[in-house]
């Protein structure tokens, strides 16, 4: 064992005064996860959580993970092969360097098995937490599908698994708050194996022997006392990303980020504390993305409520500053929202920072079917005003209310304002949308082909050739709303292997410390596979981290 005397980044002589086999940071699915694999082998664990409630973001969430290859698939006779799925990932994840007839399919090495671990140590950490009564998993099932929704992606060709990739743990459904099952099922268990979960816990520093080996933190306690606690195996790290650290987002995102739905208390600490022991980092530019109206964002601080998930409506579009459409407007949010980030290099500004989402009356004044209430939001419920919400008797007018509600909030778009050209250019761009409607094609960006798509934009009235698109009314009221950037959190931060180990710039392991979830750059890369892509990733590096670091205490470390 590692000699803690030699330790050089605290004072040699201070004495622990906590220990355990394994210290998880982060109370979050990840930190979870980690802790009831590491409790499951009989080891001590301990687990800080910086805020005053248990479970992160992940106990607000919807609680959804994405498994490939996982046992519910396989009792179905669904096959989902490790070539093809490690194609699909990697097509996804890393679109400029993929190569499908490469060995590691374009992608550096460790990217690689990041991909490979996450493909064959998925089934195998639900399989175990299922076993071990700490997550009780399933299908989620979505309305009266057993199977639950099809992939977000289901129409790429490498796809071959359109259903079942989706898990939910039992109880509840797959809705927000569907969490509190994910994380209550772990707490139950964790108390049972007499694993300490402390809150208002925060993990401040490593602690490392003169060899450079984590061997245990520094923590705050309630009272603001700096402990010691000792890690006999090894530090989980599964602190959640840094959406809430302004200076952090604003260093490195790809864009202006206007609010994020995770809890307050993720501020990328692990960001700074692997950084200064050496850890290379990846993927900060990146964050799980998706967009809320602008005053929303503004008019909350702190944690987000909520999210433009799956844009409502036929007769709707988004357009930008110039009246034109940029974007399948049904796309997934991940990857819809990353068209705010394209930079104009003639007019040198970021002009679609806000995007403008707008539609007619039959949209606003037709109720959703029953159970989809959560889908159209934020096309407010039949009947109501919210402030965010700008109205138009006419094309012109909504116009100039738009233009106007702009200029009273250029201090938070970097000026922008609408071109002098919107009206004609909106116009225009309603004309060319109404035409691809009446035809039920998209020649722009082939809205409404893909299951994804469809699934999420039940048909709202009969004759139309694409569900997804109607021809706008010619007569007004008109509605829009302006949409900006936002996250569930970011995705970016120090590199990990496929045994969940954090990596220096040569990809040589930082001995006993682990992560996984949010603050580790994302074995995703740039993709959301499809629903589930967070949680996933995090319970399965998270178990992957808490049984390397059980396994290191075992042997002594
Ligand atoms: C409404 C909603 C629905 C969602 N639905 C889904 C879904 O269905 N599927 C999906 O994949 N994703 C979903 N997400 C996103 C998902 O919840 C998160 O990406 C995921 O839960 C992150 O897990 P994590 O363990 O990495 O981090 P978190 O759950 O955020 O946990 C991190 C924890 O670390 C703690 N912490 C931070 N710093 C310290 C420190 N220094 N010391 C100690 N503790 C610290 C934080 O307080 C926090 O509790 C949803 C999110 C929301 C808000």
């Amino acid at each position: 064992m590692a000699d803690p005397t030699k330790n050089p980044t605290a004072n040699p002589a201070a004495k622990w005064d906590l220990a355990a086999d394994v210290v998880v940071v982060g109370s979050g699915i990840a930190g979870m996860a980690a802790a009831a694999t590491a409790a499951s082998r009989g080891r001590s664990v301990l687990v800080f959580e910086k805020g005053r409630e248990i479970g992160g973001t992940s106990v607000l969430s919807s609680g959804e993970y994405w498994v490939p290859n996982n046992r519910w698939l396989r009792a179905d006779g669904i096959e989902d092969p490790r070539e093809d799925c490690l194609r699909y990932m990697a097509r996804l994840s890393y679109p400029s360097l993929y190569d499908p007839s490469s060995k590691t399919l374009g992608l550096p090495a460790n990217e690689y098995a990041l991909l490979e671990a996450y493909y064959d140590r998925g089934a195998e950490a639900v399989d175990h937490l299922d076993e071990i009564g700490a997550i009780k998993s399933r299908y989620s099932p979505d309305f009266d599908k057993p199977m639950g929704k099809p992939e977000y992606n289901a129409h790429v060709p490498e796809n071959r698994v359109p259903f079942g990739r989706h898990l939910l743990s039992e109880g509840g459904i797959h809705t927000s708050g569907q969490g509190a099952f994910l994380i209550g099922g772990v707490r139950e268990y964790l108390e049972k194996q007499d694993a300490k979960v402390l809150h208002t816990h925060a993990v401040k520093g490593l602690i490392r022997d003169g060899e450079g080996a984590v061997i245990g933190v520094e923590v705050t306690d309630p009272s603001g006392r700096v402990l010691r606690a000792r890690a006999r195996g090894g530090v989980v790290f599964a602190s959640g990303g840094f959406s809430h650290d302004p200076v952090l987002s604003h260093r490195y995102l790809r864009g202006r980020l206007y609010g994020s739905t995770a809890v307050t208390t993720n501020t990328g600490d692990f960001l700074r504390i692997a950084q200064n022991a050496g850890a290379s980092v990846a993927n900060l530019e990146m964050a799980w993305w998706g967009q809320t109206p602008l005053e929303l964002a503004l008019e909350k601080e702190g944690q987000l409520a909520g999210m433009s998930y799956f844009p409502w409506g036929d007769s709707m579009i988004m357009v930008n500053i110039d009246g034109v459409r940029v974007v399948n407007e049904k796309a997934p949010y991940h990857d819809r929202a990353q068209a705010h980030f394209h930079f104009d290099p003639t007019e040198k500004r970021y002009k679609n920072q806000v995007l403008i989402q707008i539609y007619d009356r039959y949209v606003a004044e037709t109720p959703e079917p029953e159970g989809w209430h959560k889908v159209r939001a934020p096309i407010p419920p039949v009947g109501q005003f919210p402030d965010y919400l700008i109205v138009g008797e006419t094309l012109a007018e909504l116009a100039q209310e738009i233009g106007a509600r702009l200029e009273s909030l250029r201090a938070h778009t970097g000026g922008l304002a609408l071109s002098p050209e919107f009206l004609p250019a909106l116009e225009k761009t309603i004309e060319r949308f109404n035409q691809f409607a009446r035809e039920g094609k998209d020649l722009d960006f082939g809205r409404g082909e893909t299951p994804h798509e469809l699934n999420y934009s039940p048909p709202i009235r009969a004759g139309l050739k694409n569900q997804t698109m109607a021809p706008f009314e010619e007569t007004g009221p008109y509605c829009a709303f302006l949409l900006v950037p936002a996250c569930f959190d970011t995705c970016g931060g120090p590199r990990i292997d496929g045994e969940a180990r954090v990596i220096d710039a040569d990809d040589r392991p930082i001995p006993g410390l682990f992560a996984g979830g949010n603050c580790v750059a994302s074995p995703a890369g740039q993709a959301y596979w499809s629903g589930g892509t967070t949680i996933g990733s995090a319970l399965i590096f998270g178990y992957v981290g808490g049984l390397n670091a059980a396994m290191r205490a075992e042997q002594g470390a």
